[in-house]
């Protein structure tokens, strides 16, 4: 009988385009701080920063609409990206949650987001955290439910840039969106590590559902506000982001066919000097201080260097996070055309 799938050779097992960030084996946690002082020994502020999409990128408004209404070609009715008033956008939620994918993968934090059974996880995952003992992640990017917490920094959504197009992709259905346990199992079926999806070659095929994408090569300019961190929260901040240019994030839908790499580039950092300085009268002391181009390229290095030096970031499992994450056009795969 011919197994052939519309994706694929038959009898084929593409190679999975993803790979395992191995779990650290504790999750240190303390209380959160609070809200309503800021500290002037802790860093608060904006840093604003560019999105340069790599390949194309998809984040569904959970709308159809007809090609000819989005300004695209006319005659198809597609999967609508996502908008604020008629600007093409990623919501900052989705910009959160694959930032913090990362930060809890190279931290000694908790599995925040799972769908997975917590009994399945090792010990230390097994109870969650709570407002009197919160791991790192939940600590910067907050905790739901019962011990709702708001946590240290606040995304704004990323808005695409003029000149930033937008374009009619097919996605296999095999990529569409889907539920997916972001961990796996070792061979005695417990759970060891959590799941990333490498960067590839994307290509559309001629089957499959046509979802407006942001065309590769566009700008999106986006913005985290974040209060009272110390040297090496910022530094795990930044470095989740990807601005220290050891690997590329991915996010959106379709990562399997290679959808949503992006580079990450800071544009502007605008630090809030200490209450204190005018408390003591100190009229010399700026109420801000703005750093941008060389110079804000290098603090952000210095804070990752900080970061990773103290362990706050981990040796290994920020090595796994690039190995999986990296983006080089000369070694990129292309991504399975077969089930995988
Ligand atoms: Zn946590």
């Amino acid at each position: 009988m011919d197994k052939r799938t519309p994706w694929g050779k038959p009898g084929t097992v593409a190679p999975k385009p993803y790979e395992f960030v191995s779990f650290h084996d504790q999750v240190v946690r303390q209380a959160v701080p609070g809200h309503h002082v800021l500290r002037p020994d802790l860093h608060t502020g904006v840093l604003t920063f560019r999105l340069w999409t790599l390949t194309p990128l998809f984040v569904s408004s959970g709308q159809v609409a007809l090609s000819e209404d989005l300004g695209l070609p006319a005659g198809q009715v597609v999967q609508a990206h996502y908008r604020i008033g008629d600007r093409p956008a990623v919501p900052a939620s989705s910009l959160k949650g694959a930032v913090r994918s990362v930060a809890e993968a190279v931290s000694a934090s908790c599995l925040g987001i799972t769908r997975v059974n917590r009994r399945d996880l090792p010990d230390v995952f097994s109870r969650p955290c709570t407002r009197q003992a919160a791991c790192p992640c939940c600590t910067l990017f907050g905790m739901g439910g019962s011990e709702a917490y708001l946590g240290q920094v606040r995304f704004a959504d990323a808005l695409l840039q003029e000149g930033g197009q937008m374009m009619v992709y097919h996605l296999p259905a095999l990529y569409r969106p889907r539920a997916g346990a972001p961990v796996y199992l070792d061979q005695r079926r417990r759970y060891k590590g959590r799941k990333f999806y490498k960067h590839g070659k994307p290509h559309a095929t001629a089957q499959g559902g046509d979802s407006e994408v942001i065309r590769h090569g566009s700008l999106l300019s986006a913005q985290v506000a974040f209060t009272n961190l110390s040297d090496e929260q910022l530094g795990l901040l930044l470095y989740a982001l990807g601005l220290g240019g050891s690997f590329r994030l991915k996010l959106g839908g379709g990562k399997p066919a290679s959808l949503g790499s992006l580079e990450t580039k800071p544009l502007r950092l605008v630090l809030r000097n200490s209450q204190q300085a005018f408390l003591n009268g100190d009229s010399t002391v700026q109420a801000e201080t703005v750093c941008e181009g060389e110079a804000l390229v290098a603090k952000v290095h210095s804070y990752i260097t900080t970061a990773r030096k103290s362990g706050y970031i981990l040796k290994q499992q920020a090595e796994e996070l690039e190995q999986v994450l990296r983006f080089d056009r000369k070694t990129l795969s292309e991504c399975p055309t077969g089930i995988y």
